[in-house]
This record gives structure tokens, sequence and C-alpha cells, in this order.
């Protein structure tokens, strides 16, 4: 669902929050007025709600470098601890994901 919502918004960004249940992401939540820009996505905290569902966020590159960008990890450092990133051609092997500090992070996809 993130890598169809990713080529959708192509060749702006795409960016959400992730939920969790019992240790497993269980659901995307896009972000209102998530603004979807050719260089970056713009997240406004102050309108999501008080949830400690909310375990990390999701966003797409329109580039093929799955990397944090400085700008990434700082916006990491603020919300949740796993970051997904979805990079060109939003594939199966294209998306990586991210602890706080911008260091890979081993996430096992259950589906
Ligand atoms: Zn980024």
């Amino acid at each position: 669902m993130i890598l169809e919502a990713s080529s959708e918004s192509y060749p702006n960004e795409f960016g959400a929050i992730l939920r969790a249940e019992e240790g497993i992401v269980s659901e995307i939540l896009l972000v209102p007025g998530t603004i979807g820009g050719e260089s970056h996505a713009i997240f406004r905290l102050y309108m999501l709600p008080i949830d400690f569902s909310v375990v990390g966020t999701v966003h797409s590159h329109p580039s093929p470098s799955p990397l944090p960008s400085p700008e990434d990890v700082e916006f990491f450092q603020r919300l949740g601890q796993v970051h997904i990133i979805a990079a060109y051609p939003y594939d199966e092997v294209s998306w990586r994901a991210w602890d706080r500090e911008g260091k890979p992070y081993a996430l096992e996809v259950v589906d």
C-alpha cells in the first residue's frame, strides 16, 4: 500500500504516519495538510492527534535513493522509532526502514 501510494504521488513525495498494534505496523495515516512538493514532503505535526499508537513515519523519495537526508533524520527524532523511506521506482526492494538516528532498522514484512 505504501509503495502504491508513493508511486501514485510521483513525482511528488508522499508522507504518512505509521500506526502499530502489538508491535506490527497495521495502519498508515495520511497527515492532513501534508504538502507533497517536488523537493520534500512536509508534515504539519501540529495537525496530528495525540495518539500513542503512532510508531513512526513513512515518506517517499522521487529519486532512487532511500537514504535519509539530514532533514529527514532531524524529523525522525521528533516522532516515533521507525521511519520508512520508499524510493523510486517503489518496488519491493527500493524501500528501507531507519531508526530515529537514521541508522538501518530491521523491519520484517509480515503482511
Ligand atoms: Zn526524505
